[in-house]
């Protein structure tokens, strides 16, 4: 499948960034290694720029978004890595005209017991978001799963960001939400959209240690809780396939 290189230079842009996590390392040099990643691949980065026409358009390759920090943190030398934080990191990577997408957030050096809790409960609701990923079932079968594993663990799932469709480009339909409303809303913000082989999407589950509010800093990009809690960010790309499980278009 002609996605599967885009997916597979993301996975080794996040790769070469997860070897480079260390106290002292700044966020603009992460940003760095995977813009060479993707250079030496010979493909774009699919976040700078964006979104096209904007008077605020996101000025660097990846995404660092640190401790209360969810999303589209701003790459900066004057943010250092420190002992004990966790750090979020999104990249995409435009490749033959076609979009990879996929995020992770992990520890710097030590971390508390509660932080590593996040992490794994978050990886864990996007393999769950994953394996609800099968032809015949519809987004909202993700979205309910993930929020459900979420909140029995004690943590609140995001509402203002979703996953999305990836193809030709970053954001396509279908929304892929990482809860869903219960019983039967009268306004329904998003399609629950059928899933058949061969459609691509990114699930993204986006959680929250403590209330699920966000809000952006005047940098008109960094997305933070409102309440200060810890978060964590965990995304793949995924192709849905006529049987079983997708594939993960941005694992190695
Ligand atoms: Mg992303
Ligand atoms: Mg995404």
């Amino acid at each position: 499948m002609i996605m599967r290189e885009a997916g597979r230079i993301t996975a080794l842009a996040l790769q070469a960034m997860r070897e480079a996590v260390a106290p002292g390392v700044s966020t603009k040099e992460l940003d760095e290694i995977a813009a060479e990643v993707l250079r030496k691949h010979g493909a774009t980065a699919a976040f700078l720029g964006y979104p096209p026409g904007s008077p605020y358009p996101f000025p660097a390759t990846i995404t660092a978004s640190i401790n209360h920090e969810l999303v589209h943190g701003i790459p900066s030398e004057e943010r250092i890595l420190q002992e004990g934080d966790i750090i979020s990191l999104d990249c995409g990577a435009i490749y033959n005209g076609y979009v990879g997408d996929a995020a992770f957030t992990m520890g710097v050096g030590t971390i508390s017991p509660e932080a590593q809790r996040l992490l794994e409960v978050t990886e864990q609701a996007l393999r769950i978001g994953i394996d609800k990923a099968r032809a015949g079932n519809r987004t909202s079968d993700i979205s309910r799963a993930v929020q459900a594993y979420v909140e029995s663990q004690g943590f609140s799932v995001v509402r203002e960001y979703t996953g999305h469709g990836v193809g030709r480009s970053m954001h396509e339909e279908p929304q892929v939400p990482n809860w869903w409303p219960a019983g039967r809303p009268r306004v329904r913000t998003w399609n629950s959209v059928r899933l058949v082989p061969g459609i691509t999407f990114a699930i993204e589950p986006m959680v929250n240690a403590g209330r699920p509010e966000t809000k952006v800093l005047e940098d008109h990009w960094t997305v933070v809780t409102r309440d200060g809690s810890l978060c964590a960010h965990f995304e793949h790309t995924v192709a849905i396939t006529p049987d079983g499980p997708p594939i993960i278009l941005t694992a190695l």
